[in-house]
């Protein structure tokens, strides 16, 4: 299959390389064996590569979203650092994430009763479904509610209506951008019921300093509580993401209670010792933070 030129300038010599103005002069590539799936959809480039060896491999506007081989890390903590930090949490509102990884991980949580879960582009999910079954199973749980559309929108209508609001978005280029606004967070803060808390992809420390800065300061004006989680995933830049976190009450550092030990069992990253740990940042990362 030939791929489009939206997509053309990220390729070189059977490698897929990360360019991308958000982490100049540096470039994760990856070796690719075939192309599966290359389409301009209606909001984004959607690439769906099998790589050499890190299996498949979803790409949205030339920026790796997920390999099959290090996504669980990805998803797990992003599911379970919020979820386990609230002591029982019944209404979950998942944005972005069309992939379904952090709804397959919220299924684990035999507490929640309900999960919304907007996504703007359907052909991310379609294209999901059809090549990463293990991750697009998320959507056979029956909780699950899907809306399609901008999850800045779908939030403005929702008044305490949630315990936890995980937002798994893409970059701040292209159709995530509003989701780095404070407005937005203004939104999912009154989105919550008392005593919920909120979680979003928070970029990487090393390789996008002013975003992460920007997360942090909107989250400490508007949340008592906050915090920062760190994530490893080698095939994210600059090998690390992090998890940007506001409370209405619960602590967020430690879980709030058991991990079931069918449900650990079931996870490869997440744990009760990686839940803390992941908070404790490098000394130049919590100078950042501290300074905000
Ligand atoms: N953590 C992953 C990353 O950045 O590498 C994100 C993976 S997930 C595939 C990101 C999803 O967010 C995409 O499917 C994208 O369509 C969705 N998205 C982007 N902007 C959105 C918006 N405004 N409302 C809802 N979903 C959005």
């Amino acid at each position: 299959m030939k791929l489009n030129t939206t997509i053309d300038k990220n390729i070189i010599d059977g490698w897929f390389a990360e360019i991308c103005p958000m982490w100049p002069g540096i470039a994760l590539s990856l070796e690719i064996e075939k192309v599966l799936y290359s389409n301009k959809s209606k909001y984004q480039q959607i690439d769906l590569f099998l790589t050499t060896h890190h299996g498949k491999m979803l790409v949205l506007d030339g920026i790796i979203q997920l390999t099959q081989s290090d996504e669980f890390a990805y998803q797990e903590m992003l599911a379970h650092v919020p979820l386990f930090s609230h002591p029982d949490p019944r209404h979950l509102l998942v944005i972005g994430g069309g992939d379904g990884g952090i709804l397959r991980e919220a299924g684990r949580h035999d507490c929640l009763e309900t999960i919304d879960f907007c996504e703007i582009d359907e052909e991310v999910i379609q294209v999901c479904k059809q090549f990463l079954p293990d991750l697009a199973c998320g959507f056979d749980d029956n909780r699950v509610a899907v809306h399609i559309g901008d999850g800045n929108a779908f939030v403005q209508n929702q008044k305490q209506m949630y315990d936890v609001i995980i937002v798994d978005s893409s970059d701040p280029v292209g159709p995530g951008e509003a989701l780095f606004e404070k407005p937005f967070y203004e939104s999912l803060k009154h989105a919550l019921k008392p005593g919920g808390l909120i979680a979003t992809q928070g970029e990487s420390f090393f390789m996008h300093k002013k975003y992460v800065e920007n997360l942090v300061k909107i989250t400490k004006e508007l949340f008592d509580i906050q915090g920062y989680s760190t994530i490893l995933v080698p095939t994210y830049p600059g090998g690390n993401i992090g998890i940007c976190m506001g409370s209405l009450g619960p602590q967020l550092k430690i879980p709030g209670r058991q991990i079931p030990e069918k449900v650990q069992q079931q996870l490869k990253y997440y744990n009760k010792e990686i839940h803390k740990a992941s908070f404790v940042l490098p000394g130049f990362a919590q100078k950042m933070m501290d300074e905000i």
